[in-house]
């Protein structure tokens, strides 16, 4: 079984997620006591989310890319970002590293071509809703249309992302508006949601609607785990 290197604590609550998420998905596989070969290196949100906020996002590639040679020491075969915003900084990152990334917005897109789908709505933080990183790659690498939400439901859905999410507060509340944006998202011609940020599984799960959804936290995971399993 091959290692996985995990940059996480983007935000740690999240990365909880992914990590429960690998060691089920190693011991369905591979069965009774087994569990994932695992090197985390987990980052200090604090710094990455002020840096983030005021667009030094250089910082941000130079400290992830420094987790990344740090998992690569340690003995990591190949790395996943448990982030979606922070592929933003992918090429920076792997500057740092020779072992492969498995990108998360690739793993997802790869889902959706399995289901057939060439039209998604996408939520996330601001930076991966408006910015081309993230569409762009699914877009031109993929061929699915990209829709996100209105302004103002952007800016609702970081504001969750930041202010509730990411510090563990789960509301019913936000549940019900984000319910609400992802029917929106459909009634466009969405055929799915990608929910594209890997806190947003923690509020909103498929039982919720009859609206397909593409958690990108699972997504994530399962690749890595057939990556870790895979000769
Ligand atoms: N975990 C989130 C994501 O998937 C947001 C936190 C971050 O900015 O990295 O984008």
């Amino acid at each position: 079984m091959k290692t996985i290197g995990m940059l996480g604590g983007m935000s740690w609550e999240s990365t909880a997620h992914y990590y429960q998420l690998l060691n089920k998905g190693i011991n369905e596989a591979l069965g009774g006591l087994s569990s994932a070969s695992i090197i985390l290196n987990s980052v200090n949100f604090q710094d990455i989310e002020l840096l983030q906020r005021t667009g030094n996002w250089s910082d941000t590639g130079l400290i992830l890319g420094q987790a990344a040679t740090a998992v690569e020491k340690a003995g990591a075969d190949f790395i996943i970002i448990c982030t979606n915003t922070m592929h933003k900084v992918v090429n920076e990152i792997s500057h740092f590293t020779s072992l492969p990334i498995l990108h998360i917005a690739d793993a997802t897109a790869e889902a959706l071509c399995c289901a057939n789908i060439k039209q998604v709505g996408l939520l996330g933080t601001a930076f991966t809703m408006e910015q081309a990183f993230y569409k762009t790659r699914i877009r031109e690498k993929f061929s699915i249309e990209v829709t996100v939400p209105c302004e103002e439901d952007r800016a609702f859905v970081h504001k969750v992302i930041y202010q509730e999410l990411c510090r563990g507060i789960i509301s019913n509340e936000s549940k019900i508006r984000f319910l609400d944006i992802i029917n929106e998202l459909y009634s466009q011609g969405c055929e799915g949601v990608i929910l594209g940020c890997t806190e947003i599984s923690l509020l909103v799960r498929q039982e919720d609607t009859d609206v397909s959804l593409y958690d990108t936290t699972a997504i994530h995971a399962d690749a890595a785990v057939r990556l870790a399993l895979s000769r």
